[in-house]
């Protein structure tokens, strides 16, 4: 055997061609401390992996999952299927190595109790690194009381619903703590669509007997979030506050979050794989009722749109917003547009979608798949460049993705406790090698291997906008 001279390293990374939102080269990554200790030149590791043939990327940052908590916020619904276990497992398998998940405070509790219990649950079971977004739903005095401690301990952002009949009835509150949290350097996530606008189309169908799921897209019209991304882009004019849309997915929508990027206003857009490999037509199919999220699939050129976005950077961020049920309780025929529960697993095939689809497709380059995927987030959720790069000092938090690996999705095998995807059947080109977490080899080989509690709560920097 060879010796390599050079500094020892914990872990070796070699052969691959390291990616960041800024470069591309063929070199060596050498890891100590669970921290990047050094790019290129001679090194040789305790441990090494091979990563020839494949390309070395910054960890996948998705800021938007939805994990269940032990105290669910109605007690005797049902609730998402995974936990910060296996949603953890999900993220690893998938490349992800940080998550955000939406905390929503139960019945009575402050949102520092809400964080509290998240932060319990994530202890014992995370594997990978998380934030959490605690969820306002009333800015009550003391709601907004708690948003000054939230940010001396590094909880830098805040998830809003314009879709709730809360924000409705306290718009002018609502802007008042979009305005508190941009002044402390936190960011506000806003669920855009507009309450009375998709209650009054639910209200028209569920009358003509047309309430069943498959009317699902006619009953959150493409107008209720325009209209609410209208608003959005004001209230970030008005407050100056930074704003970050989830999950955007209409080209109307779009349009709007661009003119108010246009006058430099500090508005932020997400979207989701859902809208960029399904319409509106799969709603009507059998069974449609799986591929039910909101706002709802659309049409052919709303698709069309959003590649358009995340190809020139007018969508900034993909994210996942993982909400995993059962087939059985997404499909009840008992629900109608007005109950239906919202949302699929999505953290496992997040990036490789996006690369199969986006990179090999040629839809995207793969700096801008960096940047949708880890780069973008890490600024604007505060975490750069501790994540979201590869460079000395940074976490090493990395995928070594194959382009050769293929896979056809099989929902019921996946880490979710989904027992379907919504993208069942399809063959995917590029899958992870390994995944690694701070140092730690936690996907090899396809098999994940983490320690659960190994995860860590992030602190946060304020946002740095983009
Ligand atoms: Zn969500």
């Amino acid at each position: 055997m060879r010796a390599i001279a050079g500094i020892e390293c914990d872990l070796v990374v070699r052969g691959g061609t390291v990616v960041t939102a800024g470069s591309s080269a063929e070199c060596d990554l050498g890891i100590s401390g669970g921290r990047i200790s050094q790019v290129g030149g001679p090194m040789r590791g305790r441990r090494e992996i091979d990563a020839s043939g494949a390309l070395v990327l910054p960890g996948g940052i998705d800021m938007h999952v939805h994990l269940s908590s032990p105290e669910p916020a109605e007690p005797g619904v049902p609730a998402w299927v995974d936990d910060f276990g296996s949603g953890s497992r999900a993220a690893i398998a998938g490349g992800v190595t940080t998550i955000g998940n939406m905390t929503f405070p139960a019945e009575g509790q402050s949102l520092h109790q809400a964080l509290d219990r998240d932060l319990g649950a994530a202890a014992g079971t995370a594997s990978v690194d998380y934030v959490l977004h605690p969820v306002m739903a009333s800015p009550s005095p003391e709601a907004l009381a708690e948003l000054p401690d939230l940010a001396a301990a590094g909880h830098m952002s805040l998830k809003l619903f314009m879709i709730s009949d809360e924000f409705e009835a306290q718009a002018a509150g609502m802007i008042a703590a979009i305005s508190a949290a941009g002044r402390l350097g936190m960011l506000t996530l806003l669920h855009c669509e507009d309450a009375a606008l998709v209650q009054f189309a639910g209200q028209q169908l569920l009358a003509a007997g047309r309430g069943g799921l498959a009317s699902w897209a006619e009953s959150r019209p493409v107008l209720a979030e325009r209209a609410a991304v209208d608003r959005a882009v004001a209230i970030c004019e008005a407050t100056g506050s930074p704003v970050y849309i989830v999950h955007l997915s209409s080209a109307a929508a779009l349009d709007s979050a661009r003119r108010g990027r246009a006058r430099g206003l500090p508005v932020f857009v997400e979207s989701r794989p859902l809208y960029l490999y399904l319409t509106s037509a799969a709603l009507r199919e059998q069974d449609g009722g799986k591929y039910i999220g909101a706002p709802p699939l659309r049409e052919p050129a709303d698709v069309a749109a959003i590649w358009s976005g995340l190809a020139d950077g007018s969508v900034h961020t993909l994210g996942s917003d993982h909400a995993p049920w059962s087939l059985r309780d997404k499909i009840d025929d008992t629900l109608d547009v007005t109950t239906a529960r919202q949302g699929v697993a999505d953290l496992e095939t997040i990036m490789p979608m996006l690369f199969s689809a986006g990179v090999l497709g040629g839809r995207i380059s793969l700096t801008r798949f960096v940047e949708l995927t880890s780069a973008n987030p890490a600024r604007l959720f505060g975490l750069y460049p501790r994540k979201g790069t590869i460079a000395v000092g940074s976490d090493a938090d990395l995928v070594v993705l194959d382009p050769q690996l293929r896979r056809t999705i099989d929902g019921r095998s996946m880490q979710s406790n989904a027992d379907y995807s919504v993208y069942d059947g399809r063959e995917i080109h590029g899958w992870p090698r390994f995944t690694v977490s701070r140092g730690d080899v936690v996907l090899a080989d396809g098999q994940v291997i983490a320690e659960p509690g190994r995860g860590q709560l992030l602190r946060r920097d304020p946002t740095a906008g983009l």
